[in-house]
């Protein structure tokens, strides 16, 4: 298949959206780039503007698009910028798009990337919340639009390669025993705990392995991105919870296997660089370059396996919690860790507070069934309003 796809970009000025134009800008022949979507970083969106010369460009509000749309005609492209969320979701569903990489951080990217789902697009996701926020209606969408959904984040990508082409008839049915969901274990899987209250936003955003977001870098340092990870397995493979079992593994170089019933697990293995997933997403079921480096096993030498402490990591047990829970509990436990992480980044939370705040307003704010997007939209708004408060009160300094 070699027509070229016009691709739109949700969070293209992000740590995977540039990616992504980094194996785009390989194949020029197959891709087109149609749409570029940011929150706020006008210059780096101009720069990528005049680089792939988009049909349409998008920042979040009316007075730097404004700017930009100025930029643009000065520059002589034709690039035509609009704003906000009206413009994402019908840039993520007009019939001219081909895919969309939905790799926007957080709850932003629900709406835009459930429009893609429900116009049957290819999804290329990276934006995890989508699935912990809606992971039911979401899959809904998928199933009856006829979209196809390509896991971008490593480890289900990793999974979903180690799978049969046919997992959807169900993990059982294809002899799966369990998923192994590898994690880093962040930048403070050894660290006492002791110091742990005083650990600073620059110390968290350093991961050993991975340049990523601060957000998903802070999820990473307390886990909770292993824990998102979780519900994200579950609803992208069907698979129970007890059948996700979390291993972890500091090298990051095996992203995750499946564990198969005659004994036979499948890894899938690579440098932990985005762009192979981003380029297997892309080009599926083709394999591309992705400009990524061989894997040098000898320089690798050995790879380690831990039991994740739950109790140092108290986020990924919340995380199991609320999958078990089910209705809107994971949207209410993403909501209060998006303002959580926002505040630790902003240095109003401590970061043990993270956890905390997360479980305080678990137990304040009830959930329901995910019935439609208003509820979940809902038990979104009522949580961050819970974990704002709960912040300014000083509960957790
Ligand atoms: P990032 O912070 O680097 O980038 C986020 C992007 O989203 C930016 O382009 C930003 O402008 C855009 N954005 C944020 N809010 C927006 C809004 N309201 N409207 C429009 N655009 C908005 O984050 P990232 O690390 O690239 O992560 C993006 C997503 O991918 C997250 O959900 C993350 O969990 C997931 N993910 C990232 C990695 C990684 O290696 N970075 C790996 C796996 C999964
Ligand atoms: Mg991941």
């Amino acid at each position: 298949m070699n027509i070229l796809q016009n691709i739109t970009v949700l969070g293209s000025t992000g740590s995977i959206g540039v990616s992504t134009l980094d194996v785009i800008r390989r194949h020029p022949e197959r891709y087109r780039v149609f749409a570029l979507c940011a929150h706020s970083q006008l210059e780096k969106l101009f720069e990528q503007c005049c680089e792939f010369r988009p049909r349409f460009a998008v920042l979040r509000d009316a007075p730097l698009a404004s700017l930009l749309a100025e930029r643009c005609r000065a520059a002589g492209l034709d690039t035509e910028v609009r704003h906000g969320i009206e413009a994402l979701i019908e840039l993520s569903s007009l019939p001219e798009v081909d895919a969309v990489m939905a790799a926007i951080v957080g709850a932003a990217g629900l709406e835009p990337t459930l429009a893609a789902a429900r116009a049957g697009k290819k999804i290329m996701l990276a934006n995890k919340e989508v699935l912990v926020m809606a992971g039911e209606l979401f899959m809904r969408a998928v199933r009856e639009s006829g979209a196809s959904l390509l896991p971008v984040d490593s480890e289900h990508n990793a999974i979903f390669q180690a799978l049969p082409t046919d997992f959807a008839r169900g993990l059982t049915a294809c002899g799966v025993r369990r998923i192994l969901l590898t994690a880093s274990g962040g930048p403070f899987r050894n660290t006492p705990l002791a110091d742990l209250q005083g650990v600073t936003p620059e110390a968290a955003c350093a991961h050993p392995n991975w340049v990523m977001g601060r957000k998903i870098s802070v999820d990473s340092a307390t886990m909770m991105n292993k824990g998102l990870e979780v519900i994200e397995a579950h609803w992208l493979f069907a698979a129970p919870p007890e059948r996700i079992q979390v291993v972890v593994h500091p090298q990051s170089v095996i992203h995750s296997a499946v564990d198969y019933a005659d004994g036979s697990v499948l890894a899938q293995l690579g440098n932990p660089d985005m762009r192979t997933p981003i380029a297997y997403a892309l080009a599926y079921p083709e394999r591309i370059e992705a400009g990524v480096e061989p894997l040098d096993l000898f320089k690798i030498g050995r790879l380690e396996f831990f039991d994740p402490d739950f109790e140092r990591f108290r986020c990924l047990q919340l995380a199991y919690d609320v999958l078990h829970q089910g209705g809107t509990a994971p949207a209410i436990l993403n909501a209060a860790n998006e303002v959580a992480v926002a505040a630790f980044l902003d240095r109003q939370l401590p970061f043990l507070g993270i956890a905390r705040l997360n479980e305080e307003v678990l137990s304040k704010v009830q959930a329901g069934p995910e019935g439609s997007l208003a509820d979940v939209l809902a038990a979104d708004a009522e949580a961050r309003q819970v974990a704002s408060r709960l912040i300014k009160e000083c509960r957790f300094a």
